[in-house]
C-alpha cells in the first residue's frame, strides 16, 4: 500500500529541526526511516509532514562522558554495531545493535528510532531499548523550548513514548558498569526476537551491582529490579532468583505471536536473563 499524502522536509540542523516540529501540521522526525516507511505504507500510522533527520551530523557520534556512554540520536546501528569505544565499554549495547533484523535495515535505521518503537502491533520492545533500561540510561530529549532527561525505562517499545509535540530525541546515555551482556533468542538469527535480556554488573568494595532488563516477553520492555536484588544478594544460581524469575513471570502480559506462543516465552526468561548475566560477568572479568 502507498503511504497517504504528505509533506517532505529535510532538517538543515538541530535548531532548524525544533522550529520546523514546532509548526503544528503534524510534523514527524523520520531518521533511517526503516520503522516509519512501514507504518506510513501500512496505514497503521499517517503524518502530515516527514522531517527528515537522517543527514543531523551533530547528532551522529558516539563518545564517552563522565559515567555514561553517550550516542547521538541518529548514528546508525551499523556504526554503533562496529564502534570500538561502545565494544570495549559497553558490549550489550554492541551486541543488542548487531542483532538488529539484518544489514540493510542497521545501515540506515538509528538507536534514536529503534527506541521509539513501532505502530505495527506486532512488533513491540526493540533491542537498543533493552540495554539501555537495564543500564539504567537516559534519554536527552529537545525542542526548541530547551532540553530536558528523560528516564530510559519510560520508551518502553510499541504503541507509547514520552516524546510531547515538538520533542525529539537528542542523545541516548547508557549508564557504564564493569561488565555488560545481551542475549537474544530467535529461530534463526535475523528473525524476530522471541525475548531477550540485557544485564550490566558492577564490582565496588567487594559488593556486587547487577541491573536488569528483558525485552519481548512482557508485552513492553521491563526492568528486573527485583531479580537483579536477588542475584545481588544471593548470586545467580540461587533460590531467591528462581523465585523472583517466576514472579516476573507471573506478572507479565505475555502476547502469543508465529514466533512462539505465550507459554514458550515465559519459558525462557530465566534462560536469557541468567546467560545475559553470565555474559556480562565474563565480559567484566568478574569470574
Ligand atoms: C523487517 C524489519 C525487521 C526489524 N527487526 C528488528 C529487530 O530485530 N530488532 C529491533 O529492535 N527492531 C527491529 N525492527 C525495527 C527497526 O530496527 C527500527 O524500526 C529501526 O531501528 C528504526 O530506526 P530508524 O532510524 O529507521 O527510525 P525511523 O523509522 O526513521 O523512525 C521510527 C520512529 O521513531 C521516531 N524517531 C526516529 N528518530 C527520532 C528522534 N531522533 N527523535 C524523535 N523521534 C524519532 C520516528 O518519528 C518514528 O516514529 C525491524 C524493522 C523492520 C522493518
Amino acid at each position: 500500500m502507498r503511504p497517504a499524502e504528505l509533506q517532505y522536509t529535510r532538517a538543515l540542523s538541530v535548531e532548524d529541526l525544533g522550529q520546523l516540529l514546532r509548526r503544528g501540521d503534524g510534523a514527524t522526525p523520520m531518521a533511517g526511516g526503516q520503522g516509519l516507511m512501514r507504518d506510513l505504507r501500512g496505514r497503521t500510522l499517517s503524518v502530515g509532514r516527514l522531517v527528515d533527520i537522517s543527514r543531523l551530523t551533530e547528532l551522529a557520534y558516539v563518545r564517552e562522558d563522565g559515567d555514561a556512554l553517550e550516542i547521538g540520536a541518529v548514528t546508525t546501528l551499523a556504526t554503533v554495531a562496529g564502534d570500538p569505544l561502545v565494544t570495549r565499554r559497553c558490549p550489550a549495547l554492541a551486541t543488542a545493535a548487531s542483532r538488529v533484523a539484518d544489514v540493510q535495515i542497521r545501515s540506515r535505521g538509528t538507536v534514536g528510532g529503534n527506541i521509539c518503537g513501532s505502530w505495527v502491533p506486532s512488533e513491540w520492545s526493540n533491542d537498543v531499548g533493552v540495554v539501555l533500561t537495564a543500564s539504567g540510561g537516559q534519554v536527552l530529549v529537545q525542542s526548541s523550548n530547551g532540553q530536558r532527561t528523560v528516564a530510559a525505562a519510560e520508551f518502553t517499545g510499541a504503541f507509547e513514548n514520552p516524546l510531547a509535540p515538538g520533542e525529539f530525541i537528542r542523545a541516548l546515555r547508557f549508564g557504564l558498569a564493569t561488565g555488560s551482556g545481551y542475549v537474544r533468542l530467535s529461530r534463526r538469527w535475523a528473525d524476530s526476537s522471541i525475548g531477550s535480556a540485557a544485564a550490566f554488573v558492577d564490582e565496588a568494595g567487594g559488593r556486587l551491582r547487577v541491573g536488569l532488563a528483558v525485552g519481548r516477553i512482557h508485552h513492553r520492555t521491563a526492568a528486573l529490579d527485583a531479580v537483579a536484588r536477588a542475584v545481588e544478594a544471593d548470586g545467580l544460581d540461587s533460590a531467591s532468583v528462581t523465585a523472583a524469575l517466576q514472579d516476573a513471570a507471573a506478572s507479565f502480559t505475555v502476547p502469543d505471536t508465529v514466533q512462539a506462543d505465550a507459554d514458550y516465552r515465559r519459558s525462557v526468561l530465566p534462560v536469557v536473563v541468567r546467560r545475559a548475566v553470565r555474559e556480562a560477568m565474563t565480559n567484566g572479568g568478574l569470574r
